[in-house]
């Protein structure tokens, strides 16, 4: 397993627990080192008792030796991070090939490439063209092996994933059933639990991990949308949203209006998306106009937050609960609290801010000046208004009269909708939430 980061640990550790032999390769001398010593570098609920039964077991190593790694393996995973290109927001693939390249080197034997870092249609092939040009005589196959896990519940989404998609070179028939049976073997646990393989071409597996991120970005815009209406109607977009989510063909997941979606994948994966089907020529505008939908949506919220102040952060203190993109990750990347908390400052702002796990992460991204707190009730203190960015469990019992004992101004503006706008108002509160009169 090339990448020891989100996906690359956690599915090593899944694969091991599946009962295969992983070796995760890892650059990064942080990361690596906490390996090594038994602990786990990020965040993600059940991933430290995963990894220390595995690695007691045996099945599973760290180190920075690739050659090391992938001797006698029969699948290599590439796991390693593809953030976007500074400019156009296309997948940027430079480590991608380079771990293609480092493989090819270190290949003793026969293997399945397998990619399940989320890359652009035609990536799986360019890795088969690197990895010939590095090595003209190894044998070996490529596939596509997007990997869907979600930050938070990610041990789980690996155990029972809702589908496996592999990606073939259907073009080559005897090839792609070669790497079928290593990718069948590596996958056979999950048919015990009839979990869906979906096997197909190389070009569908890269665009269905695309589609699906972009649908689902998609989705949580479009009900940001229908939340900025109800505010106007009057109506009540979480009874709105369950209405909606009661036909199955719709779905009630990712129904939740909030301050618009981050994450290290959908606002990446959205825009690779659009670049791709521009360089193609096809029309993708749903998606572009997520995007667009998306960032005004971040740059909305401060104002809302301004606003609830009368016009004015100046000098107000401003209280921050949850910092993460969503809860259960110290995952920062892209988060929405990063545009809403450097307006907030630009404003004259004095920030205090509290999340259970992100604040480490979140340091080198936040206003230098926010101040960290030790616990969501020492944020509120003296604050002039508390804002609900993260929607984490332990928010939701906060007592109002505790958070009304602390601060100087009694607004709440809650972005996550945890709060019980009647219990809030009737502990004084001048109480705002997303898309709720
Ligand atoms: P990450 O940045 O957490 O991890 C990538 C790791 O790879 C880093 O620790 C880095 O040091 C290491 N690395 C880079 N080059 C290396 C090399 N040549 N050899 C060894 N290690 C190397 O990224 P992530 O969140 O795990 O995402 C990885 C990929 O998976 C991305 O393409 C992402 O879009 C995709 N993905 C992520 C998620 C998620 O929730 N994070 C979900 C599905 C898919």
């Amino acid at each position: 397993m090339i990448g020891g980061g989100y996906v690359g640990l956690v599915s090593g550790a899944c694969f091991a627990e599946f009962g295969l032999h992983v070796a995760v390769v890892e650059t990064n001398p942080d990361r690596l080192s906490a390996l090594r010593e038994g602990r786990i570098p990020i965040y993600e609920p059940g991933l430290d008792v995963l990894v220390e039964t595995n690695a007691r077991a045996g099945r599973l190593t760290f180190g920075d030796d690739i050659a090391q790694a992938v001797a006698g393996a029969e699948a290599v995973f590439i796991a390693v991070g593809t953030p976007p290109r500074n400019g156009d927001g296309a997948a940027d693939l430079q480590y991608v090939h380079a771990a293609a390249r480092q493989i090819a080197q270190a290949l003793t034997g026969y293997a399945v490439i397998v990619t399940k870092s989320t890359v652009p249609v035609g990536s799986s092939r360019r890795i088969a063209e690197i990895i010939r040009a590095t090595r003209p005589d190894l044998d070996f196959d490529v596939a596509s092996n997007p990997e869907f896990l979600r930050e938070g519940s990610a041990i789980d989404d690996c155990m029972r994933p809702d589908r496996v998609i592999i990606g073939l070179d259907q073009k080559q028939p005897e090839r792609a059933r070669r790497a079928e049976a290593v990718m069948q073997r590596v996958y056979k646990p999950l048919k015990k639990i009839d979990a869906p393989l979906v096997f197909t071409g190389l070009e569908t597996a890269e665009l269905t991990k695309y589609a699906s991120n972009s649908f689902l970005a998609m989705k949580i815009s479009f009900i940001n949308e229908m939340a900025d209406l109800c505010e106007k109607l009057g109506a009540n977009v979480q009874e709105l949203a369950y209405g909606m989510g009661l036909d199955d063909r719709i779905g009630s997941r990712f129904l939740n209006a909030g301050p618009g979606y981050g994450g290290s994948c959908f606002p990446k994966d959205t825009l690779a998306l659009s670049r791709i089907a521009q360089e193609a020529q096809s029309g993708c505008r749903l998606v572009e106009t997520t995007v667009q939908v998306n960032e005004a949506r971040k740059a909305a919220m401060a104002g809302r937050i301004i606003a609830a102040c009368g016009g004015s952060v100046n000098n107000k203190t401003v209280a921050v609960l949850g910092l993460t993109f969503k809860p259960e990750t110290d995952d920062m990347r892209e988060s929405a609290s990063i545009p809403i908390l450097h307006r907030l400052a630009e404003g004259g702002a004095r920030l205090q801010a509290y999340d259970p796990v992100g604040m480490d992460a979140a340091k080198s991204l936040l206003p230098p000046e926010t101040t960290y707190c030790e616990n969501a009730l020492a944020t509120a203190q003296d604050a002039d208004v508390l804002v609900v960015l993260t929607e984490w469990e332990q928010f939701r019992s906060i007592s109002p009269d505790a958070l009304a004992q602390r601060m100087r101004n009694k607004i709440i503006v809650d972005l996550r909708n945890i709060f019980d706008p009647a219990v809030m108002r009737e502990s004084g509160f001048s109480y705002l939430s997303v898309g709720r009169p």
